[in-house]
Protein backbone atom coordinates (compact mmCIF):
# COMPACT_ATOMS: atom_id res chain seq x y z
CA UNK A 1 0.00 0.00 0.00
CA UNK A 2 1.42 3.39 -0.65
CA UNK A 3 0.64 6.94 -1.57
CA UNK A 4 1.79 9.84 -4.13
CA UNK A 5 1.07 12.94 -4.40
CA UNK A 6 1.14 14.50 -8.21
CA UNK A 7 1.77 18.02 -9.24
CA UNK A 8 -1.74 18.04 -10.08
CA UNK A 9 -2.19 17.87 -6.57
CA UNK A 10 -4.05 14.73 -6.36
CA UNK A 11 -3.32 11.91 -3.24
CA UNK A 12 -3.21 8.76 -4.67
CA UNK A 13 -4.11 5.80 -2.56
CA UNK A 14 -2.67 2.56 -3.91
CA UNK A 15 -3.94 -0.52 -1.88
CA UNK A 16 -3.50 -3.80 -2.84
CA UNK A 17 -6.57 -6.48 -1.67
CA UNK A 18 -5.05 -9.71 -2.91
CA UNK A 19 -2.32 -10.99 -4.24
CA UNK A 20 -4.20 -13.67 -6.08
CA UNK A 21 -5.16 -13.37 -9.58
CA UNK A 22 -7.04 -15.72 -11.91
CA UNK A 23 -4.09 -14.38 -14.88
CA UNK A 24 -0.68 -15.94 -15.59
CA UNK A 25 0.77 -13.39 -17.20
CA UNK A 26 4.01 -14.83 -18.16
CA UNK A 27 5.73 -10.91 -16.83
CA UNK A 28 3.44 -10.41 -14.05
CA UNK A 29 5.01 -8.53 -11.38
CA UNK A 30 4.21 -9.65 -8.25
CA UNK A 31 3.87 -13.58 -9.92
CA UNK A 32 6.69 -14.47 -7.68
CA UNK A 33 5.16 -13.02 -4.41
CA UNK A 34 2.24 -15.04 -4.91
CA UNK A 35 1.11 -17.07 -2.24
CA UNK A 36 -2.06 -19.25 -2.02
CA UNK A 37 -5.37 -18.10 -0.39
CA UNK A 38 -3.67 -14.75 0.42
CA UNK A 39 -6.91 -12.06 0.12
CA UNK A 40 -6.05 -9.16 1.97
CA UNK A 41 -9.12 -9.24 5.09
CA UNK A 42 -11.76 -6.75 4.77
CA UNK A 43 -11.86 -5.06 7.57
CA UNK A 44 -7.80 -4.53 7.47
CA UNK A 45 -8.31 -2.78 4.16
CA UNK A 46 -11.25 -0.76 5.07
CA UNK A 47 -9.75 0.67 8.71
CA UNK A 48 -6.50 1.39 6.29
CA UNK A 49 -8.54 3.23 3.39
CA UNK A 50 -10.26 5.26 6.40
CA UNK A 51 -6.72 6.23 7.66
CA UNK A 52 -5.69 7.26 4.58
CA UNK A 53 -7.96 9.55 4.11
CA UNK A 54 -7.74 10.98 7.26
CA UNK A 55 -4.49 11.63 7.19
CA UNK A 56 -4.52 13.31 3.62
CA UNK A 57 -4.15 16.82 3.57
CA UNK A 58 -4.81 17.38 0.07
CA UNK A 59 -7.77 18.83 -1.56
CA UNK A 60 -8.26 15.68 -4.20
CA UNK A 61 -8.09 12.09 -3.34
CA UNK A 62 -8.39 8.77 -5.51
CA UNK A 63 -7.88 5.61 -4.15
CA UNK A 64 -6.05 3.12 -6.68
CA UNK A 65 -7.32 -0.47 -5.85
CA UNK A 66 -4.92 -3.19 -7.35
CA UNK A 67 -3.97 -6.84 -7.08
CA UNK A 68 -3.29 -9.61 -7.78
CA UNK A 69 -6.85 -9.81 -9.48
CA UNK A 70 -9.05 -7.01 -7.41
CA UNK A 71 -11.79 -8.11 -8.73
CA UNK A 72 -11.36 -11.78 -7.10
CA UNK A 73 -11.53 -10.19 -3.74
CA UNK A 74 -15.45 -10.91 -2.88
CA UNK A 75 -15.61 -7.85 -0.93
CA UNK A 76 -14.75 -5.79 -3.78
CA UNK A 77 -18.14 -3.61 -3.34
CA UNK A 78 -17.89 -3.20 -0.42
CA UNK A 79 -14.54 -2.02 -0.16
CA UNK A 80 -15.40 0.83 -3.02
CA UNK A 81 -18.77 1.47 -1.81
CA UNK A 82 -16.84 2.45 2.18
CA UNK A 83 -14.07 4.71 0.11
CA UNK A 84 -17.12 6.49 -1.33
CA UNK A 85 -18.19 6.81 1.63
CA UNK A 86 -15.54 7.76 3.37
CA UNK A 87 -14.68 10.80 0.63
CA UNK A 88 -12.64 9.43 -1.72
CA UNK A 89 -13.41 11.57 -4.79
CA UNK A 90 -12.33 8.76 -7.01
CA UNK A 91 -12.40 5.12 -6.69
CA UNK A 92 -10.07 3.45 -9.74
CA UNK A 93 -9.53 -0.59 -9.86
CA UNK A 94 -7.24 -2.18 -12.54
CA UNK A 95 -8.24 -5.10 -13.40
CA UNK A 96 -7.48 -7.57 -16.35
CA UNK A 97 -11.40 -7.03 -16.94
CA UNK A 98 -12.16 -11.18 -16.63
CA UNK A 99 -14.48 -11.34 -13.78
CA UNK A 100 -16.22 -7.93 -15.18
CA UNK A 101 -17.58 -10.26 -18.13
CA UNK A 102 -19.68 -10.96 -15.39
CA UNK A 103 -22.64 -8.05 -15.62
CA UNK A 104 -24.15 -8.55 -12.34
CA UNK A 105 -20.68 -7.82 -10.87
CA UNK A 106 -20.44 -4.22 -13.11
CA UNK A 107 -24.09 -3.13 -12.23
CA UNK A 108 -22.52 -3.93 -8.32
CA UNK A 109 -19.36 -2.11 -8.66
CA UNK A 110 -21.03 0.70 -10.37
CA UNK A 111 -24.14 1.01 -7.96
CA UNK A 112 -21.14 1.12 -5.14
CA UNK A 113 -19.77 4.17 -6.51
CA UNK A 114 -16.82 2.58 -8.83
CA UNK A 115 -15.31 6.00 -11.01
CA UNK A 116 -13.28 4.18 -13.45
CA UNK A 117 -11.41 1.10 -14.63
CA UNK A 118 -7.95 0.69 -16.22
CA UNK A 119 -7.59 -2.45 -18.29
CA UNK A 120 -4.86 -4.91 -18.57
CA UNK A 121 -5.42 -6.15 -21.98
CA UNK A 122 -2.25 -6.64 -23.64
CA UNK A 123 -2.85 -7.83 -27.10
CA UNK A 124 -5.92 -8.14 -29.77
CA UNK A 125 -5.09 -11.14 -31.29
CA UNK A 126 -6.75 -14.08 -29.27
CA UNK A 127 -3.70 -16.20 -29.48
CA UNK A 128 -1.10 -13.81 -28.62
CA UNK A 129 -3.69 -12.69 -25.83
CA UNK A 130 -3.63 -16.38 -24.20
CA UNK A 131 -0.35 -16.49 -24.54
CA UNK A 132 0.65 -14.05 -22.64
CA UNK A 133 -2.08 -13.96 -20.05
CA UNK A 134 -1.48 -17.78 -19.62
CA UNK A 135 -5.34 -19.40 -19.74
CA UNK A 136 -7.29 -20.04 -22.43
CA UNK A 137 -10.68 -18.40 -22.62
CA UNK A 138 -9.43 -15.30 -20.79
CA UNK A 139 -9.87 -13.13 -24.60
CA UNK A 140 -13.42 -13.54 -24.53
CA UNK A 141 -13.88 -12.74 -21.27
CA UNK A 142 -11.78 -10.10 -20.71
CA UNK A 143 -13.27 -8.06 -23.64
CA UNK A 144 -16.57 -9.05 -22.62
CA UNK A 145 -15.97 -7.37 -19.26
CA UNK A 146 -14.38 -4.07 -21.49
CA UNK A 147 -18.09 -4.32 -23.31
CA UNK A 148 -19.77 -4.36 -20.20
CA UNK A 149 -17.93 -1.27 -18.64
CA UNK A 150 -18.68 0.59 -21.65
CA UNK A 151 -22.28 -0.17 -21.52
CA UNK A 152 -23.01 0.61 -18.22
CA UNK A 153 -20.99 4.19 -18.65
CA UNK A 154 -18.38 3.89 -15.84
CA UNK A 155 -14.78 5.38 -17.02
CA UNK A 156 -12.19 3.14 -18.21
CA UNK A 157 -8.62 3.35 -19.57
CA UNK A 158 -6.13 0.77 -20.69
CA UNK A 159 -2.64 -0.55 -20.22
CA UNK A 160 -1.05 -2.53 -22.70
CA UNK A 161 2.37 -4.02 -21.10
CA UNK A 162 4.72 -4.44 -24.67
CA UNK A 163 6.54 -7.53 -24.62
CA UNK A 164 8.38 -9.93 -27.01
CA UNK A 165 4.93 -11.55 -27.54
CA UNK A 166 3.24 -8.39 -28.49
CA UNK A 167 5.33 -5.44 -30.19
CA UNK A 168 5.04 -6.77 -33.49
CA UNK A 169 1.38 -6.35 -33.75
CA UNK A 170 1.21 -3.26 -30.89
CA UNK A 171 0.03 -0.53 -34.02
CA UNK A 172 -2.62 -3.33 -35.05
CA UNK A 173 -3.14 -3.46 -30.95
CA UNK A 174 -3.95 0.31 -30.38
CA UNK A 175 -5.76 0.70 -33.24
CA UNK A 176 -8.40 -2.53 -32.48
CA UNK A 177 -8.67 -0.73 -28.65
CA UNK A 178 -9.38 2.41 -29.83
CA UNK A 179 -12.19 1.57 -32.49
CA UNK A 180 -13.51 -0.05 -29.19
CA UNK A 181 -13.92 3.39 -27.54
CA UNK A 182 -10.66 3.51 -25.93
CA UNK A 183 -9.58 6.74 -25.23
CA UNK A 184 -6.80 6.51 -22.60
CA UNK A 185 -3.86 4.22 -23.69
CA UNK A 186 -0.95 3.47 -21.22
CA UNK A 187 2.17 2.10 -23.00
CA UNK A 188 4.64 -0.04 -20.46
CA UNK A 189 7.59 -1.61 -21.56
CA UNK A 190 7.90 -5.02 -19.41
CA UNK A 191 10.74 -4.86 -16.83
CA UNK A 192 12.78 -7.84 -15.20
CA UNK A 193 10.66 -7.82 -11.94
CA UNK A 194 8.48 -10.76 -10.58
CA UNK A 195 7.75 -13.46 -12.67
CA UNK A 196 9.59 -11.59 -15.99
CA UNK A 197 12.96 -12.73 -14.90
CA UNK A 198 12.10 -16.09 -14.03
CA UNK A 199 10.71 -16.65 -17.71
CA UNK A 200 12.93 -18.74 -20.14
CA UNK A 201 13.87 -16.01 -22.66
CA UNK A 202 14.24 -12.29 -23.27
CA UNK A 203 11.54 -10.98 -21.86
CA UNK A 204 11.41 -7.35 -23.11
CA UNK A 205 10.66 -6.18 -26.93
CA UNK A 206 14.29 -6.44 -28.76
CA UNK A 207 15.83 -2.98 -28.79
CA UNK A 208 16.96 -2.39 -32.34
CA UNK A 209 14.30 -4.75 -34.00
CA UNK A 210 11.86 -3.25 -31.76
CA UNK A 211 12.21 0.58 -32.76
CA UNK A 212 10.26 0.40 -35.73
CA UNK A 213 7.22 -1.49 -34.45
CA UNK A 214 7.12 1.46 -31.99
CA UNK A 215 7.88 4.22 -34.61
CA UNK A 216 4.77 2.57 -36.20
CA UNK A 217 2.39 3.17 -33.16
CA UNK A 218 3.41 7.16 -32.83
CA UNK A 219 2.73 7.64 -36.38
CA UNK A 220 -0.42 6.52 -35.93
CA UNK A 221 -3.29 8.76 -37.02
CA UNK A 222 -5.10 9.81 -33.20
CA UNK A 223 -8.29 10.67 -32.80
CA UNK A 224 -9.17 13.81 -31.65
CA UNK A 225 -9.94 12.84 -27.76
CA UNK A 226 -7.74 10.23 -27.70
CA UNK A 227 -4.78 10.28 -25.29
CA UNK A 228 -1.87 7.39 -25.67
CA UNK A 229 1.23 7.71 -22.59
CA UNK A 230 3.84 5.60 -22.41
CA UNK A 231 5.56 4.57 -19.36
CA UNK A 232 9.31 2.91 -18.38
CA UNK A 233 9.56 2.50 -22.38
CA UNK A 234 13.45 3.83 -23.28
CA UNK A 235 13.32 7.07 -24.60
CA UNK A 236 15.16 6.47 -27.80
CA UNK A 237 11.83 4.44 -29.50
CA UNK A 238 10.50 7.83 -28.98
CA UNK A 239 12.64 9.86 -31.19
CA UNK A 240 10.40 11.77 -33.70
CA UNK A 241 7.61 11.56 -31.18
CA UNK A 242 9.16 13.10 -28.14
CA UNK A 243 5.55 14.24 -26.86
CA UNK A 244 5.07 11.30 -25.71
CA UNK A 245 8.08 10.52 -23.12
CA UNK A 246 6.25 10.23 -19.53
CA UNK A 247 6.52 13.38 -17.52
CA UNK A 248 9.12 13.20 -14.77
CA UNK A 249 6.23 12.78 -11.99
CA UNK A 250 5.89 8.87 -13.62
CA UNK A 251 9.53 8.49 -13.30
CA UNK A 252 8.95 9.63 -9.32
CA UNK A 253 6.02 7.47 -9.07
CA UNK A 254 7.57 4.36 -10.30
CA UNK A 255 10.98 4.87 -8.04
CA UNK A 256 8.21 5.07 -4.91
CA UNK A 257 7.08 1.78 -6.14
CA UNK A 258 10.27 0.69 -4.89
CA UNK A 259 10.22 3.14 -2.09
CA UNK A 260 10.75 0.05 0.97
CA UNK A 261 13.42 -1.59 -0.57
CA UNK A 262 15.43 1.83 -1.81
CA UNK A 263 14.72 3.83 1.29
CA UNK A 264 15.86 0.54 3.15
CA UNK A 265 19.13 0.18 0.86
CA UNK A 266 19.47 4.00 2.10
CA UNK A 267 19.73 3.76 5.19
CA UNK A 268 22.66 0.91 5.49
CA UNK A 269 19.47 -1.86 6.69
CA UNK A 270 19.55 -3.69 3.22
CA UNK A 271 20.92 -4.47 -0.33
CA UNK A 272 18.79 -3.94 -3.06
CA UNK A 273 17.39 -7.38 -3.60
CA UNK A 274 17.03 -7.18 -7.34
CA UNK A 275 20.20 -5.88 -8.07
CA UNK A 276 22.55 -8.45 -10.21
CA UNK A 277 22.25 -9.56 -14.02
CA UNK A 278 19.11 -8.42 -14.73
CA UNK A 279 19.85 -4.83 -14.31
CA UNK A 280 20.65 -4.49 -17.97
CA UNK A 281 17.47 -5.12 -19.00
CA UNK A 282 15.89 -2.84 -16.35
CA UNK A 283 14.38 0.89 -17.11
CA UNK A 284 16.50 1.82 -13.96
CA UNK A 285 19.62 0.81 -13.55
CA UNK A 286 21.11 4.27 -14.45
CA UNK A 287 19.41 5.50 -11.32
CA UNK A 288 20.50 2.52 -9.56
CA UNK A 289 24.45 2.67 -10.71
CA UNK A 290 24.02 6.18 -9.47
CA UNK A 291 22.81 5.98 -6.15
CA UNK A 292 25.01 3.03 -5.71
CA UNK A 293 27.87 5.45 -6.73
CA UNK A 294 27.23 8.00 -3.24
CA UNK A 295 26.24 5.30 -0.92
CA UNK A 296 29.69 3.92 -1.99
CA UNK A 297 31.28 7.55 -0.28
CA UNK A 298 31.67 9.35 -3.98
CA UNK A 299 30.94 12.25 -5.21
CA UNK A 300 27.98 12.42 -7.93
CA UNK A 301 28.64 15.07 -10.29
CA UNK A 302 25.77 16.83 -12.37
CA UNK A 303 26.14 15.49 -15.85
CA UNK A 304 27.93 17.28 -18.27
CA UNK A 305 26.17 18.69 -21.49
CA UNK A 306 26.78 16.64 -24.66
CA UNK A 307 29.64 18.20 -27.20
CA UNK A 308 27.00 18.56 -30.09
CA UNK A 309 24.87 20.74 -27.63
CA UNK A 310 26.88 24.27 -27.47
CA UNK A 311 24.01 25.90 -24.65
CA UNK A 312 25.03 25.04 -21.33
CA UNK A 313 22.21 24.66 -18.63
CA UNK A 314 21.57 25.61 -15.20
CA UNK A 315 23.31 23.29 -12.32
CA UNK A 316 26.65 23.84 -13.15
CA UNK A 317 29.47 22.32 -10.72
CA UNK A 318 26.48 20.75 -8.39
CA UNK A 319 27.51 17.88 -6.59
CA UNK A 320 26.08 15.33 -4.41
CA UNK A 321 27.45 13.42 -1.79
CA UNK A 322 26.24 11.00 1.37
CA UNK A 323 25.84 12.74 4.51
CA UNK A 324 24.15 12.78 7.69
CA UNK A 325 20.46 12.52 7.27
CA UNK A 326 20.86 10.84 3.42
CA UNK A 327 17.75 10.36 2.26
CA UNK A 328 15.97 8.87 -0.96
CA UNK A 329 14.28 12.00 -1.82
CA UNK A 330 17.27 13.98 -1.90
CA UNK A 331 19.05 11.65 -4.26
CA UNK A 332 15.90 11.19 -6.74
CA UNK A 333 15.43 15.10 -6.70
CA UNK A 334 19.28 15.25 -7.66
CA UNK A 335 19.33 12.63 -10.14
CA UNK A 336 16.31 14.42 -11.56
CA UNK A 337 17.71 17.67 -12.09
CA UNK A 338 21.20 17.15 -13.06
CA UNK A 339 21.88 13.54 -13.82
CA UNK A 340 18.60 11.86 -15.68
CA UNK A 341 19.95 12.18 -19.19
CA UNK A 342 19.32 9.88 -22.14
CA UNK A 343 20.76 9.06 -25.80
CA UNK A 344 19.37 9.03 -29.39
CA UNK A 345 19.60 5.52 -31.77
CA UNK A 346 21.85 8.51 -33.45
CA UNK A 347 24.58 8.70 -31.14
CA UNK A 348 26.02 5.30 -31.77
CA UNK A 349 27.18 6.94 -35.03
CA UNK A 350 29.07 9.80 -33.08
CA UNK A 351 32.85 9.88 -32.08
CA UNK A 352 31.75 10.47 -28.58
CA UNK A 353 29.48 7.66 -27.91
CA UNK A 354 31.33 5.77 -25.62
CA UNK A 355 32.18 8.30 -23.09
CA UNK A 356 28.88 10.95 -23.51
CA UNK A 357 25.48 10.16 -21.74
CA UNK A 358 23.33 11.57 -23.92
CA UNK A 359 21.00 14.89 -22.93
CA UNK A 360 19.10 16.16 -20.48
CA UNK A 361 15.83 14.47 -20.70
CA UNK A 362 14.69 17.82 -20.30
CA UNK A 363 16.17 19.14 -23.02
CA UNK A 364 15.18 16.17 -25.32
CA UNK A 365 11.42 16.79 -24.17
CA UNK A 366 11.29 20.26 -24.77
CA UNK A 367 13.77 20.34 -28.44
CA UNK A 368 13.53 16.55 -29.26
CA UNK A 369 16.15 14.41 -30.03
CA UNK A 370 17.61 16.06 -32.67
CA UNK A 371 18.84 18.89 -30.90
CA UNK A 372 21.59 16.19 -30.81
CA UNK A 373 24.14 15.49 -33.74
CA UNK A 374 26.33 12.87 -33.81
CA UNK A 375 29.71 14.03 -34.65
CA UNK A 376 31.14 11.87 -37.11
CA UNK A 377 34.68 12.88 -37.46
CA UNK A 378 37.58 14.26 -35.48
CA UNK A 379 38.15 17.95 -35.41
S1 LIG B 1 18.45 -1.55 -11.98
FE1 LIG B 1 17.81 -1.27 -9.85
S2 LIG B 1 15.62 -1.65 -9.79
FE2 LIG B 1 16.42 -2.48 -11.73
S3 LIG B 1 16.88 -4.64 -11.34
FE3 LIG B 1 18.75 -3.51 -10.95
S4 LIG B 1 18.75 -2.97 -8.77
FE4 LIG B 1 16.66 -3.61 -9.34
S1 LIG C 1 25.42 12.94 -30.63
FE1 LIG C 1 24.99 11.77 -28.79
S2 LIG C 1 26.95 10.79 -28.29
FE2 LIG C 1 27.39 12.47 -29.68
S3 LIG C 1 27.87 14.19 -28.38
FE3 LIG C 1 25.69 14.33 -28.89
S4 LIG C 1 24.64 13.31 -27.25
FE4 LIG C 1 26.78 12.71 -27.13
Amino acid sequence: MRASTGKDGIDRFIVCVTRLCNNKCFFCYSGRERKKDELIPTGEILNFIRLLKRDSVAESRMLIITGGEPTIHPDLPDIVREAKRCGYEAVRIISNGRMLANENLVITLKEAGLDDIVFSLHSHIKEDFEKIAGVEGSYVQSLKGLLNVRKYGIRFSINIVVNRINYKTLSETVRFFISLGVRDIHLFQVQPFGSSWKTDGYPLSPPEEAYAYFQKVFSLPIPEGVHIETNKIPEYYLENFEQYIGEPRKFEDNILGRYPELSAYVSGAEKISCKGPRCKLCYFQDYCNDLEWVMSGRILKRREVPRCIKTPISGKGATLRKNEGFALEAFTDFYMRHRHFVKSLRCKECIYFSKCDGAWIEDVRAGGFKIMKPVVEKK
